[in-house]
């Protein structure tokens, strides 16, 4: 079936499998097409913009999402999980001539919001989005990690610093879309891989520096042979200065545009579409999606089962649909930040919880709507009539409006994701954030001033401020961080953390698909002259990359 977007006009398709899971979950059809359903879930999510503001109950200053002079009340992590307060004290009665939504508005202006949204971490003062972390800085969209750093969504590692998309993996650095590797530095696409350097899909590799497209290599460069003190001598040049670094880099990017890629990064998948995807099976439009069952329409997900719509879910969410940041919850519906609950809808940062409708911060909670509690028998009835009012006005279906947001748009994943101007933000509904963060011009060391190598700096260096070489920001060098640099003889960095972590998604595809024909015109291939398969793929048409289907990809690589 084919609908028109109501917000960007563009026509979009609701598949046979799709009304089935609609019925299933008992939604309506959609009215946005799936790249708006997304970007109004991530307007919801605000994971690394920090302001220094005072908790609203025990004054305390405390790194928060929210810039001090919220309409709503903010507290830090202790008084929000305190007794002293009770989310139940702003209970509302349901009053059947307001639409609920503006109801629900009124709840989100009473109950305060957490500062940083971290769960049962140790020492993760500096992290958000994250949960199950010990010891870790600027984190965020992580969980299970150890003494680790300025990356997003790494998951189960160790020792990881500016990394983004890495799992399982320890001692790694500057590494994007990399699964169970080890020492490796500045590469991408890696799996079960140790001691790499400027690296691209690699697998089951050791010791390889400037390698791609490789499978059980050992001891190379430039995909040739080499003997173990030559590769050490190479190694030692590439991480001898900070120019030096910068060099390999531009070298790194030549080298990857060259190489084969297959039309998605997928492993152990069938019948599923997508990118950065994981054993995943039967799903269409999965981003950074590991271990799905039935499932579309996800990003950022693990383990779901029989979901559609989810960003950021973990933890085996089943039947959920629309749904952002959630760890183990079920049969939920248009909610965020609901955790280890089942049958909510409509809900924001309730935990441990039943059947709650309309319901915010509430934990352990049963059968509650407007965050007032009711008899099963009341919940049923008031809650049918609820649906019914939202399917009249016709918001029913459909995820929380853009201005309910408690974030502007640029402030949001969001903004990563689907760009929009501060016109076409506030066109759509969003809102905008017009306060900047961070400070400007008060570094103590210049540009110019920097060292090269790491043996140069001393202890000192934690005092000092630093300017990025791109925007200006200022920024410090914290002591686990020198650590990090000296363990590994990487010198310091010269951008600062939101820089280099924009660096690093702009070597990622998008999350968008292109039908296209695989490139592949080998002679030594089942097809005669080109192949003709076709492919959904994220590898936009005018990309430089050789893009092959499948077949001709591990006839190739393998
Ligand atoms: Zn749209
Ligand atoms: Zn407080
Ligand atoms: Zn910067
Ligand atoms: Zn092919
Ligand atoms: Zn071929």
């Amino acid at each position: 079936m084919k609908k028109v977007c109501t917000t960007c006009s563009n026509e979009f398709t609701i598949r046979p499998e799709d009304e089935v899971f609609y019925t299933q979950v008992d939604a309506p059809l959609p009215k946005l097409c799936p790249d708006c359903r997304m970007a109004r879930r991530l307007a919801y999510r605000n994971e690394r913009t920090l302001y220094k503001r005072p908790c609203d109950l025990c004054q305390k200053d405390s790194i928060s999402l929210y810039p001090a002079g919220t309409a709503f009340p903010v507290y830090c992590h202790t008084c929000w999980w305190s007794d002293k307060w009770d989310p139940r004290e702003h209970a509302m009665d349901y009053d059947e001539n307001q639409p609920f939504l503006e109801q629900f508005r009124k709840l989100q202006s009473k109950v305060p919001r957490i500062a940083l949204l971290v769960i049962d971490s140790v020492r993760c003062d500096y992290t958000n989005n994250a949960a199950d972390n010990k010891d870790c800085y600027l984190i965020f969209a992580s969980e299970q990690n150890e003494d680790s750093m300025y990356s997003r969504l790494i998951m189960r590692s160790k020792q990881v610093c500016d990394c983004a998309f890495v799992y399982d993996s320890e001692l790694s650095y500057e590494c994007v879309d990399c699964r169970q590797c080890f020492k490796c530095l500045y590469s991408e696409q890696c799996q079960s891989s140790t001691d790499l350097l400027f690296c691209f899909d690699l697998r089951d590799s050791q010791n390889c520096i400037f390698c791609t497209n490789g499978r059980h290599m050992n001891y190379s460069i430039f995909n040739q042979k080499c003997t173990k003190e030559e590769y050490e001598q190479k190694k030692a040049e590439i991480l001898s200065s900070y120019e030096s670094i910068e060099q390999a880099k531009a070298e790194y990017s030549k080298l990857k545009a060259q190489s084969i890629v297959k039309y998605a990064t997928a492993t152990k998948c069938n019948n599923a579409t997508g990118d950065y995807m994981f054993n995943c099976h039967e799903g269409v439009r999965l981003f950074d999606a590991s271990d799905t069952k039935n499932s579309s329409y996800m990003a950022d997900s693990e383990q779901p089962i029989d979901c559609q719509d989810c960003n950021n879910v973990y933890y085996k969410p089943e039947l959920c649909y629309d749904m952002m940041g959630i760890l183990q919850t079920s049969k939920s519906k248009h909610s965020i930040y609901v955790m280890y609950s089942n049958e909510c809808e409509y809900s924001d940062s309730c935990y441990n919880s039943t059947a709650c409708f309309g319901c915010i911060r509430l934990n352990q909670a049963k059968y509650s709507i407007l965050n007032k509690a009711y008899t099963k028998e009341e919940y049923d009835v008031l809650k049918q009539k609820i649906v019914a009012s939202m399917v009249a006005d016709g918001t029913y279906g459909t995820f929380f409006p853009g201005d309910m947001s408690p974030h502007g748009y640029n402030e949001t994943v969001a903004m990563e994701h689907f760009p929009l101007s501060k016109e076409e933000a506030l066109a759509r509904g969003f809102r905008w954030q017009d306060i900047s963060t961070g400070t400007f011009g008060k570094e103590t060391v210049p540009l110019t001033g920097m060292p090269q190598t790491i043996a140069e700096v001393s202890d000192e260096i934690l005092k000092s401020i630093f300017a990025c070489e791109d925007c200006g920001k200022n920024f410090r060098v914290t002591s686990s961080e020198l650590q990090f640099y000296r363990r590994l003889g990487l010198p310091l960095p010269r951008k600062d953390f939101e820089c280099r972590h924009q660096a690093r998604m702009s070597k990622r595809n998008p999350r968008k698909l292109w039908s296209r024909t695989c490139m592949c015109d080998k002679t030594n291939h089942t097809h005669e002259g080109e192949c003709p398969n076709v492919f959904d793929t994220a590898y936009a048409p005018e990309r430089v990359e050789r893009v092959y289907c499948e077949a001709c990809y591990q006839a190739e690589i393998a």
